[in-house]
């Protein structure tokens, strides 16, 4: 696609308004890299990255100083590539999970609202497909809506979940939930956990404890403590994934709510300042809209 094809597109997406940024432009000068900027920053790649990518750019600039804009397109398109490189090491294509971890345990953690009850039955969907046995733990006990929407989920996937009653010890729920997954010899374990930020000390706390109980069915437990966040939500997604990181050792991240909206530069900024890998996002409410993070589709996507 041109750069010119894209004006029509101007107000929606990144690559209509990078069509608009060097609109009448033939050199990368000045203007074009402040249009430039203006544009990655407004599709919420955050001010650090952006001034990272910039910064490169410039670079490419005082090195060839005839650059074209005709050759912005793809010169960003392998700086973000590069970018996104740094924590997207593999190339995974399918909803796979290490087969040398019985039961692998997955934390689920983010605020309310994001997706994540969603997410999970969307991942417990998948594992299940390719004939996984699947458990829901849930241990966000701190709204009674929490624990009957992932038993919503549960039923439509048709995987067996463990609760108690709203108010319980998380972690106990947690500890019920590894040892059932032991007992029926389970392959992956899911854990909703409740997400509030309104007290740091105490989700920190919170999220210690459910560790450490877990640790004491399957010592190294949790394999992968996955954040949530809504894509949608922009400066908002930065912030949790900030007061998440600081709380606990994050190892992943699904990014939600990525359709219908031109936000996906979230994936590039978070991804970049916080060095986790995003591994899932989602694309919709449906059971089947949830995709394993391809960074080379997504870079694709990003310049439609
Ligand atoms: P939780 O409070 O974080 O558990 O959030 P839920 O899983 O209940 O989701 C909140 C709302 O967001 C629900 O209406 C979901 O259907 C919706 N939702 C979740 N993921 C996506 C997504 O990828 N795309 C869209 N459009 N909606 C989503």
């Amino acid at each position: 696609e041109t750069l010119d094809k894209g004006l029509e597109k101007s107000k929606t997406t990144f690559f209509g308004k990078l069509s608009k940024a060097v609109a009448g432009k033939s050199k990368v000068d000045d203007e074009v890299l402040d249009n430039l900027e203006e544009v990655l920053v407004t599709s919420d790649v955050g001010v650090d990255t952006t001034l990272k990518i910039i910064d490169r750019i410039e670079g490419r600039v005082s090195r060839d100083k005839y650059l074209g804009t005709e050759e912005l397109n793809a010169i960003l398109r392998e700086e973000i590539a590069g970018l996104l490189s740094e924590t997207h090491t593999g190339e995974d294509t399918d909803f796979v999970i290490p087969t040398d971890k019985k039961p692998y345990v997955i934390m689920v953690v983010g605020v309310n609202g994001v997706g994540k009850t969603t997410t999970i039955g969307k991942l417990a969907h998948q594992f299940k497909n390719q004939g996984l046995k699947v458990v829901l733990g849930a241990a966000d006990t701190f709204r009674a809506a929490a624990i009957d929407q992932l038993e919503v989920w549960a039923d439509r996937v048709d995987v067996p979940i463990i609760k108690q009653k709203m108010g319980s010890d998380p972690a106990s729920v947690a500890f019920d939930t590894l040892n059932s997954a032991v007992a029926d010899n389970a392959d992956v374990v899911l854990v909703d956990t409740a997400g509030r930020l309104h007290n740091k000390v105490n989700l920190m706390n919170e999220l210690t404890k459910v560790k450490r109980v877990m640790q004491k069915v399957v010592p190294d437990a949790p394999h992968d403590v996955l954040l949530v966040l809504d894509g949608s939500t922009g400066q908002n997604a930065f912030e949790q994934a900030k007061q998440f990181t600081k709380a606990t050792e994050v190892t992943s991240l699904a990014v939600t709510k990525l359709d219908g909206t031109a936000k996906g530069g979230v994936v590039i900024g978070i991804s970049d300042q916080f060095q986790i890998p995003v591994k899932y996002i989602g694309v919709g409410e449906g059971i089947e809209d949830l995709q394993v993070f391809n960074k080379y589709e997504f870079v694709d996507s990003f310049f439609k």
